[in-house]
């Protein structure tokens, strides 16, 4: 394989999608080389039928608003490749939803399954429509409505959709009842369902925790942990939440939260009490992060810019893609940033990995560090299946021991003659060689 060559022609073919592009050239540019140790790969063409995904759905979605409006969105579900297991990946509800940031997601999704250890393949989808500013019945109908067409091409043994920006816990159960009701079928079709009907325990905290327990095992590799350490987070959702959380059971201290409209700097630190608040804020009322800073004194609030210009140890972006540019990698190197380790899926722009990396920081590539959620997604899948549920602490452990895994898959693939980790390529070649195994032993199909 020439990696230029596969990315240019997917270019020509698939034009206008910069993040799948994106997505992709990451990944071929890192496992160019283990690929070609084997040339049974190229001989069936296996990167390019790796690239594409199997298929997607694209469909129309309409609802009624409260003001009696009858609404349209699109809807989508890329499923990208079901060679280790069924397809397997969230749902996005976000007014910047469009193919080609689907397909980067899928397409990530894929080699972060194959991370996990669990058998499950990737998948992403999501729609236009925005809950931002809409009311809970214009949500529930939108779910409702969504799922009158999914429902008929996801199934717990086919495509297990999970949550993922705009959609948490109050989503998946809407989804879940409809599917519920159009199918006629009570089964584990989606995962983050409430612990009432199926949920584990241990899945809203997964992806934030995961993150964290990542980070640690990057911080142990330079004899430190997190004690005392300065910590940058974006976003205020669900990953940025739960990762602010254990990073405050570990004893670091977390300066920023953000949100879409700006972020907030508190110089004293958000402790367990203060995240209580912003998670109740976000939650249950689904405000603004800017309020933060009008109840807690101190606080900084800076509309429309990322904290990344903050001094502090610790880089977590947990928001959303492409929200560390170049130029603000720049400044947290230059201000003495040690590790970056993302939440979100791919926020770090190309050209700002190859500052981290230059720089010798450790810095994780959210396929490794954010596969907490899916892992323990899968684990709800199994719970399902037995029709049994584990406690907290079992989950946490499994999630734990999951973490550890990837990282020790990291380091051995990632490692290079001068012992700096290259997370990224770790990452990408552990997950790439359990895929391509599987697609070769299943035939050209
Ligand atoms: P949530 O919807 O719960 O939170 C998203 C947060 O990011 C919000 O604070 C939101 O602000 C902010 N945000 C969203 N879009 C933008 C944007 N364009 N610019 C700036 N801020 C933005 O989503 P999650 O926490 O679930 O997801 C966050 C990231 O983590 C995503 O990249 C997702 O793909 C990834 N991820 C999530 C997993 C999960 O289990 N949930 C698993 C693995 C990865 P606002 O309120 O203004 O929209």
């Amino acid at each position: 394989m020439n990696a230029k060559e596969v990315l240019e022609n997917l270019k020509q073919r698939f034009p206008n999608e910069p993040e799948y592009h994106q997505a992709v050239e990451e990944v071929l540019g890192t496992i160019e080389e283990e690929y070609n140790k084997h040339p049974e790969f190229e001989k069936f063409n296996l990167i390019e039928r790796l690239c594409i995904p199997d298929r997607i759905y694209t469909f129309r979605v309409n609802w009624i608003d409260d003001n009696g409006n009858y609404r349209t969105n699109m809807g989508y579900r890329v499923q990208h490749n079901n060679a280790i297991g069924p397809y397997k990946g969230g749902i996005r509800f976000h007014a910047s939803v469009n193919l080609s940031i689907l397909k980067f997601l899928a397409f990530e999704q894929t080699f972060k399954n194959s991370l996990t250890t669990l058998p499950m393949g990737g998948a992403k989808g999501g729609s236009d429509f925005s809950p931002r500013g809409k009311s809970a019945a214009e949500v529930m109908r939108f779910c409702q409505a969504f799922m009158l067409e999914l429902w008929r091409h996801i199934g717990p043994d086919t495509d297990v959709p999970a949550g993922d920006i705009g959609v948490g816990g109050r989503e998946v159960g809407y989804m879940f009842g409809a599917y519920k009701k159009y199918t006629h079928e009570f089964s584990g079709v989606l995962t983050g369902k409430g612990r009432e009907f199926g949920g584990s325990l241990i899945r809203p905290e997964a992806t934030g925790y995961g993150n964290v327990y990542f980070l640690m095992e990057m911080l142990k590799t330079k004899g430190t942990d997190l004690k005392g350490k300065t910590c940058l987070i974006s976003g205020s959702g669900n990953v940025a939440q739960y990762t602010a959380q254990k990073v405050l059971q570990l004893g670091g201290k977390v300066l920023t939260m953000s949100d879409s409209d700006g972020y907030v700097y508190d110089p004293n630190g958000i402790d367990q009490e203060k995240l209580n608040w912003i998670m109740e804020l976000k939650n249950q009322y689904r405000g603004r992060i800017r309020e933060y800073a009008e109840e807690f004194e101190g606080v900084k609030y800076v509309p429309g810019e990322k904290p990344w210009n903050e001094v502090a140890d610790i880089a977590l972006p947990c928001a959303t893609q492409n929200e560390i540019s170049e130029e603000a990698a720049k400044a947290l190197v230059a201000n003495g940033v040690m590790a970056v380790c993302e939440g979100a899926n791919m926020p770090t722009v190309p050209a700002a990995i190859k500052v981290f990396q230059n720089a010798k920081i450790l810095y994780a590539p959210g396929k490794a560090s954010n596969a907490g959620g899916v892992s323990v997604s899968g684990l709800e899948m199994t719970q399902n299946s037995i029709r049994l549920s584990w406690s907290a602490e079992e989950v946490d452990a499994k999630l734990h021991d999951i973490m550890l895994d990837i990282h020790r898959n990291c380091v051995k693939y990632g490692t290079e003659p001068d012992g700096y980790v290259n997370y990224v390529k770790g990452a990408n070649i552990a997950g790439f060689m359990k895929v391509a195994k599987a697609m070769m032993a299943q035939g050209v199909i």
